[in-house]
């Protein structure tokens, strides 16, 4: 069986960062794809937060090719109901001017950019190779095997998503369970970049991400709406247990959300380039499974490393640290000739001290908060329902908003229920 020092499962953005950092630190490195090439299987929303990437690229987006689309500047939340949205509508030119908070992102272009960078640090991707199973001597993962082919490596890092088959398989980790498990879609739209210019009053390369809450009516997820240069994305994730309960279709869903009044305008006359769906895992920190384990790491969305407020959406910027500190750690161990448990620890010690786990930490009520179908069907029609009596003017007398507001939620919630949800989600967020 042919040996290396470090064996990457997945070229996403979590496997392709930990190539990097391994073979920067001089260890020989395998990275295999399954795809044909990076950023054919991956699914993603497409909205970065940039700091990640930085922490590796400092001035990537001065880049050719430039592997990002626009400058989040403008970031809208709508409630929906399905002839309204009440929205929250906020615009930073800040955000339009380096560092950049955020960029709009495709991954076809930044999964190739990024496995570029691991090859030019040394690493050696193989495409088209999918992994089917871990090898194993006793409890330690020794390698890889796919289709035919064994290949031995001192560490293995499984960076291959959330699916995360292979560590499923092998037991490195258990099932997902299915109340956290969310479904997502996302769809690539056509449109020129004027168009997108006017439609969505952007100047230059700023972009807007736009996320919407409500619909279908109780279902547990959201939807988004993201500008890329000359194509918008849109997509959803719901809840898949709550999908199942309401007897509602993913494809009605989508549907419903894109015939709605508010999002239509967006989209009109655009043209469907891509369609992709993947599962997300929504458990947050008290569903991670083990980290690591004797010759393995899990990394990125194969961790479970995700997070979604309603607001943000985060999971990339996660898997890129998380690739990072995996690569590294890895390349230690390599060097120490210790792939034993208690050395890959540092892997799980170090992601506790970055950002990613802090933020699940402070975030750690997120998937019990936001299983509250409330949220998603019962207060957009509050919320729009006053808007909708405040500014409905006929000529009779308007009623004192402290009135409107009382009608808006009289025989729908009590005060009590409204405020413990309010105090809920506030003590989360
Ligand atoms: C609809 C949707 C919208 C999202 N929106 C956002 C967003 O706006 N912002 C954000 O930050 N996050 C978002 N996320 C989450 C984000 O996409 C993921 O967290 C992120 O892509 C995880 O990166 P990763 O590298 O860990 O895994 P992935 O990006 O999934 O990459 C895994 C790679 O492994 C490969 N692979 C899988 N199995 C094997 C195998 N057996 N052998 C070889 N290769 C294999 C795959 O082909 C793929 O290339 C969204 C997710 C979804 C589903």
């Amino acid at each position: 069986m042919e040996q290396f020092d470090v064996l990457v499962i997945g070229a996403g953005l979590a496997g392709c960062a930990a190539a990097y950092e391994a073979a920067r630190a001089g260890s020989q490195v395998v990275l295999a794809e399954r795809g044909s090439r990076p950023g054919t299987k991956t699914v993603s929303g497409g909205l970065l937060y940039t700091h990640g990437l930085r922490e590796m690229f400092p001035d990537f987006w001065k880049e050719e090719p430039c592997p990002v689309e626009r400058a989040i500047t403008r970031n809208v939340v709508s409630f929906l109901t399905p002839t309204q949205a009440a929205s929250l509508d906020f615009f930073d030119a800040a955000f339009g001017a380096p560092p950049f908070n955020a960029f709009s992102v495709l991954r076809s272009r930044l999964d190739p950019w990024l496995a570029a960078k691991a090859e030019a640090a040394g690493a050696t991707p193989v495409y088209g190779a999918k992994v089917d199973a871990l090898l194993k001597e006793k409890d330690r993962v020794i390698g890889i095997r796919s289709g035919t082919d064994e290949l031995g490596a001192t560490v293995v890092i499984d960076a291959e998503g959330a699916n995360a088959w292979t560590s499923r398989q092998g037991g490195q980790q258990p099932e997902a369970d299915p109340g956290t498990v969310g479904v997502g879609v996302k769809q690539v739209i056509g449109l020129p970049s004027g168009e997108i210019e006017r439609r969505f009053q952007l100047r230059g390369m700023e972009g807007t991400q736009l996320t919407t809450v409500g619909l279908p009516a109780g279902v547990e997820g959201g939807a988004f709406l993201y500008t890329n240069r000359d194509t918008l994305s849109l997509g959803m994730i719901l809840n898949m247990r709550s999908l199942v309960e309401h007897g509602i279709q993913f494809s009605e869903a989508l549907e419903e959300f894109k015939q709605h009044p508010w999002i239509q305008r967006f989209l009109e006359g655009g043209n469907l380039l891509e369609y992709s769906g993947c599962f997300v895992t929504e458990g947050g920190l008290g569903q991670l499974p083990p980290l690591y384990g004797p010759g393995y790491l899990l990394a990125g969305a194969a961790a479970g490393l995700f997070l979604n407020t309603g607001f943000t959406l985060r999971g990339m910027d996660f898997a890129l640290e998380s690739g990072r500190i995996a690569g590294r750690v890895a390349a230690e161990a390599v060097r120490a000739k210790d792939p034993s448990s208690s050395f890959l620890a540092r892997y799980a010690q170090q992601l506790e001290q970055s950002f990613v786990l802090r933020q699940l930490r402070t975030y750690r009520d997120y998937p019990t908060t936001f299983a509250n179908p409330r949220l998603y069907g019962l207060y957009p029609e509050i919320l729009t329902s006053l808007l909708h009596r405040a500014y409905f003017i006929d000529g009779s007398d308007r009623e004192h908003l402290r009135q409107l507001l009382k009608e808006s939620h009289r025989g729908k919630a009590s005060l009590l229920t409204l405020g413990r949800d309010l105090w809920k989600a506030m003590r989360t967020l």
